[in-house]
């Protein structure tokens, strides 16, 4: 979807190569994108004629089993965390594809299986170490440039590149992975079952759902292939044998023939879903907040299904809460995190052709959906045509991301991005 060609690449090997290249693009007024795993759904991390900073050779992770902490440089992918830190039999909690940038993920905020367990990948960072536009290094944390820290949980890559995190890690090794899928006939007592469950759940429990058509796949029920169904995706990270209780609610909605429960390694956990949102495809997605799921909703989703234009196209719901919901709505950058159900409308394809067709299919559901939606929106989950929503994103914590954004970047240099622009007068 965003075919560019930089005119320069600039492959980073340290910090001073970062200053370098910063130093360069001030200079000569030259645009300059920032790539770590290059997974920006909106295509902010390259550019056409100008640089990219690129920070794929930057991929160091030290871990201290003892203090639990890690240092993550600016360049790694989410797998080569979890790669170091599960030596130790430690986790930090962050996306559900291996291949996603970590500098991205969490500069955004950072959601996955572990989020309702320890938080957002956000909450777990205790320190930031930046290069700044006047090529200065930074070091923020919740001392040290405390208003700097606060707009980085959350505020994206507007503030400076992001060279090092220092991280809280969590114990854990594996987790009980039960899935199943939902014939179209229950989706909506699931959808409804679902919604008033997760408000009660236990923090060990993670509930996802997909709704869409089944893929045609041996381990799919053959009645089910390219049917509409409700993909249920329940990670429990607490004693295994108390698993069952929590899960039966789910279950009994599955078709039976569909549940798989096991227990899978952490490694295999972050890894499973690599292979379905692979490189080269295309991606479209819009993306909200219900503070709750009504009735209204759930019948749109479920007309929505009749039309849903490929099996690979899904509608992915998710309950915020748990340790995330933890955190005041000031205390970091990040969103509002009251209202707990996300939705994010997301196509994939491979055909060029049928662009239209599919982001024409997420923007009109996304259109009948909005009135019900809480404002605000998760800055990761935007394409590349929402700027007009990324005031919404921040709402009531603009002004301070302004304030933080004006000194630190008043002319504005690191503009690729779901971009807060600096006070005008600051930019002159
Ligand atoms: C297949 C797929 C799966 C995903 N799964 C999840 C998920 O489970 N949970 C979740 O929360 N999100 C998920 N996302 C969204 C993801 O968090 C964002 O796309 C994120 O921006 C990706 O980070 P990246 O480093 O790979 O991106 P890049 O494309 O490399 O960078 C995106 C932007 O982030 C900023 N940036 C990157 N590195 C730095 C840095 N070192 N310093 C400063 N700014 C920087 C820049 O503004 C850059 O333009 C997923 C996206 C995809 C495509």
């Amino acid at each position: 979807m965003v075919a560019k060609q930089p005119g320069l690449i600039a492959r980073c090997a340290d910090v001073s190569d970062i200053q370098a290249a910063i130093r360069v693009a001030i200079d000569t007024g030259i645009l300059a994108a920032i790539r770590c795993g290059g997974h920006s759904l909106a295509g902010f991390s390259t550019c056409d004629g100008e640089l990219v900073i690129d920070l794929s050779r930057m991929r160091e992770v030290s871990v201290d089993p003892d203090a639990r902490r890690a240092r993550v440089a600016g360049g790694c992918l989410l797998g080569s965390i979890d790669t170091a830190t599960q030596r130790s039999g430690l986790v930090f909690p962050s996306g559900v594809v291996s291949h996603t940038g970590a500098s991205g993920l969490i500069l955004g905020g950072g959601t996955g299986w572990l989020t309702r367990r320890f938080g957002l990948s956000c909450d777990n960072v205790e320190a930031f170490t930046l290069v700044t536009a006047d090529s200065s290094i930074v070091r923020a944390n919740s001392k040290e440039n405390a208003d700097l820290f606060w707009a980085l949980r959350g505020g994206g890559g507007n503030f400076g590149v992001a060279t090092e995190f220092e991280l809280k890690l969590h114990p854990l090794t594996s987790v009980v992975l039960t899935e199943g899928l939902t014939p179209e006939a229950n989706i909506r007592r699931l959808l409804e079952c679902w919604r008033d469950f997760m408000a009660e759940a236990p923090f060990d429990l993670k509930w996802n759902l997909d709704l869409r058509l089944a893929p045609d796949k041996n381990k799919v029920p053959p009645e089910l292939r390219g049917r509409p169904v409700a993909g249920n995706s329940l990670v429990w990270t607490g004693a295994p044998e108390a698993a069952k209780h929590h899960l039966r609610p789910a279950l009994s909605l599955c078709h039976l023939d569909s549940v798989r429960s096991r227990t899978v390694s952490y490694l295999d956990l972050q890894t499973m879903a690599d292979s379905d949102f692979p490189h080269g495809r295309r991606y479209y997605t819009k993306a909200g907040y219900f503070a709750y799921l009504d009735d209204v909703t759930i019948e749109r989703f479920l007309n929505a299904l009749a039309t849903i234009p490929s099996p690979e196209t899904q509608i992915e719901l998710a309950y915020l809460g748990g340790a995330a919901g933890r955190f005041g709505c000031d205390e970091t950058a990040f969103g509002d995190r009251s209202a707990p159900f996300i939705v994010n409308l997301l196509a994939n394809w491979a055909d060029p052709s049928s662009d239209e067709l599919h982001i024409s299919w997420i923007r009109s559901l996304f259109k009948k959906l909005r009135p019900a939606m809480q404002p605000g929106v998760y800055v990761n989950f935007m394409s590349g045509d929402e700027q007009d929503r990324v005031r919404e994103a921040y709402n009531q914590r603009w002004e301070r991301l302004v304030a933080v954004k004006t000194h630190y970047d008043p002319g504005n240099f690191f503009c690729l991005n779901q971009n807060v622009q600096p006070h005008k007068r600051a930019q002159k």
